[in-house]
């Protein structure tokens, strides 16, 4: 459920209510806004019926939240989440953030020179894997820890962030270390002990739906790191399984605008994964940012032949250059920056 409260109520007046929801036995979350806070109140509601909130000084009304995720709604908080990664970047503000690089972390020196390219190119974020989902148990599994360090050192020389994926919980704490955006992957998006252990944790987290899930599910999923207390997350469509073959997966498109009418928090889009083929990545990218999205995973890489994980849907440097002028150009049109 959710207290509105009136414009005008006090500091004094929140943490009176907070204690008394603490009290009895609910989970409390201030929601700041511009022109009114709110307070989230999640747990078993029925307490309420005996000790009813609409009468404390401060709270305008209450309303009950209707869909079975709470904090990720739109009704617990109207305005865009904006998440800061590092000390500059802000997801889900007038800037569309791109983050790129190759799907698996290889060679360090490699790392570092697509991570200047893709930097000059305009993207804010480096992107690779050193744990990595593989269908097949005999495929490159990641480099783990040692990825991890080469992560760091092309931060280092480059100044980008790092997006990496943490697929185990035991590796939290390196995975926490390196990255500046834990990524949860679409094959973990209901490992729930995964997100609770993210949701733990005040890094930036970036949520990828299953390529299973309704986007229902996805918001089931966030919850579960909402509801742990990190409210640095970000969602990413990364395309999902139908009939089509054709393409890897099929870029939900429409879940864009779904996420944005359902939910406050900003949404990023896999157009490498939701399409499995190179020549594909760029349009799927332009008609993303002109949907409306806040972000984009591209994967990029200089010897796509050589990629030891997800070559055939790698851009190269110049094809991922050259995307992003005409991105800044759509972005321009909707009246965003890239
Ligand atoms: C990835 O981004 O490298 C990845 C494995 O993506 P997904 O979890 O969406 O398949
Ligand atoms: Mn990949």
């Amino acid at each position: 459920m959710i207290i509105v409260l009136r414009p005008d109520a006090t500091k004094k007046q929140i943490e009176h209510i907070v204690k008394k929801v603490k009290k009895l036995g609910l989970k409390p979350w201030v929601s700041k806004g511009k022109e009114r806070s709110i307070i989230g109140v999640i747990g078993e509601e029925d307490v309420l019926s005996i000790q009813p909130l609409e009468v404390f000084p401060g709270v305008e009304k209450v309303m009950p939240v209707l869909s079975p995720y709470k904090l990720a709604a739109l009704d617990f908080k109207k305005e865009g989440t904006q998440v800061k990664i590092g000390s500059g970047l802000e997801v889900g503000a007038e800037q569309i953030i791109v983050m790129a690089g190759p799907c698996s972390v290889e060679k360090e020196k490699l790392l570092i020179e697509i991570a200047k390219k893709v930097k000059s190119a305009g993207a804010t974020v480096l992107r690779g894997g050193a744990f990595k989902p593989r269908t097949s148990p005999y495929n490159f599994q990641g480099l783990g820890e040692k990825g991890l360090k080469f992560l760091a050192q092309a931060k280092k020389e480059t100044g980008l962030l790092i997006v990496t994926e943490l697929m185990d919980t035991r590796d939290m704490a390196s995975v926490e270390k390196y990255a500046d955006i834990i990524q949860v992957g679409a094959r973990n998006m209901q490992n729930f002990n995964l997100l609770k252990v993210v949701g733990r944790s005040r890094k930036p987290v970036l949520l990828k739906r299953g390529m299973a899930s309704t986007i229902k599910e996805l918001l089931m999923s966030a919850e579960y790191i909402l509801s742990e207390g990190n409210f640095n997350l970000m969602l990413c469509e990364r395309g999902i399984r139908t009939f089509e073959d054709y393409t890897r997966f099929t870029l939900d498109i429409n879940a864009i605008a779904v996420v944005k009418s359902l939910s406050h928090l900003p949404i990023i889009v896999d157009p490498s994964h939701a399409t499995g083929k190179w020549g594909l990545v760029s349009s799927a990218s332009k008609a993303a940012v002109a949907a409306g999205c806040d972000g984009l995973l591209i994967e990029v890489h200089p010897n796509p032949e050589e990629a030891l994980s997800d070559g055939a849907q790698s851009l190269l440097p110049e094809n991922f250059a050259d995307l992003m002028k005409d991105l800044r150009k759509v972005a321009q049109a909707v009246g965003r920056k890239i």
